[in-house]
Formats: C-alpha cells, sequence, structure tokens
C-alpha cells in the first residue's frame, strides 16, 4: 500500500494480503531493532513461509492479511505506515494484476 506514486492508492487494502510483511529485508528488521517495535518484529518472526504461502508459527493457522492491515471509515489503512517495509513501499498502485488500478494505468 503506497500514496506516493502518481496512481491514487484506492485503499482497498489487496496488495497488504499478499504476504508483504513476511518479506521484510534486512534494512526493514535493523530499523525496526533501532525503533524498538518488538512487535513488528514478533510478528515478522512468528511467519514461517511453507512454500507457497506463509503460517503463523505460533498457532500454525494460515496468516492471510498482514495484521497490521486496519479498516476505519470504508477504507483500508496501514497501522505502521511511516515504518512499513520496504516491499510494502515499492508496491505502487497499479504495478501488479491484483491491484484493481492495474487496469487503469496499462490502458495509458
Ligand atoms: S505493513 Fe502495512 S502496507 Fe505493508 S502489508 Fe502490512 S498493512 Fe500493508
Ligand atoms: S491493491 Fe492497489 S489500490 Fe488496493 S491498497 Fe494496494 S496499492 Fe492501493
Amino acid at each position: 500500500m503506497s500514496d506516493t506514486s502518481d496512481t491514487p492508492c484506492l485503499r482497498c487494502g489487496t496488495c497488504c494480503m499478499a504476504d508483504m510483511i513476511g518479506n521484510a529485508d534486512a534494512e526493514d528488521l535493523a530499523r525496526w531493532k533501532r525503533e524498538g517495535r518488538d512487535d513488528i518484529l514478533r510478528v515478522h518472526s512468528d511467519a514461517l513461509w511453507v512454500g507457497d504461502h506463509f503460517l503463523s508459527a505460533a498457532t500454525g493457522m494460515t496468516i492471510r492479511d498482514c495484521p497490521f492491515l486496519d479498516f476505519r471509515e470504508g477504507f483500508f489503512f496501514c497501522t505502521i505506515y511511516e515504518t512499513r517495509p520496504r516491499v510494502c513501499r515499492d508496491f505502487e498502485p497499479g504495478s501488479s494484476a491484483i491491484c484493481p488500478k492495474h487496469a487503469q494505468t496499462r490502458s495509458r
């Protein structure tokens, strides 16, 4: 989820239901350690990649949506937006077929 591109984000939350948080990189992990974000580090370390999706190591349940995705007044939003992982910052609206803005950006 990103609001920085020329294509406005619809805040539909779809990209945040696609395993993004589990793909945090070393820079994200170092920043969260610096910022004392043990809450994020705990969520990240609980996510186990099992070939095509993440499982929670604690519960064994499939992780479907990012735990930091929330919904209010008709829109999804990121509760850790200022320190969200690079994979989320780099995801531009319309850059993937999972995003409803994809067809729009391709027709330009
Ligand atoms: S960290 Fe934020 S932007 Fe990234 S998947 Fe979770 S809710 Fe979406
Ligand atoms: S799928 Fe596209 S429109 Fe929906 S939240 Fe993500 S970037 Fe925004």
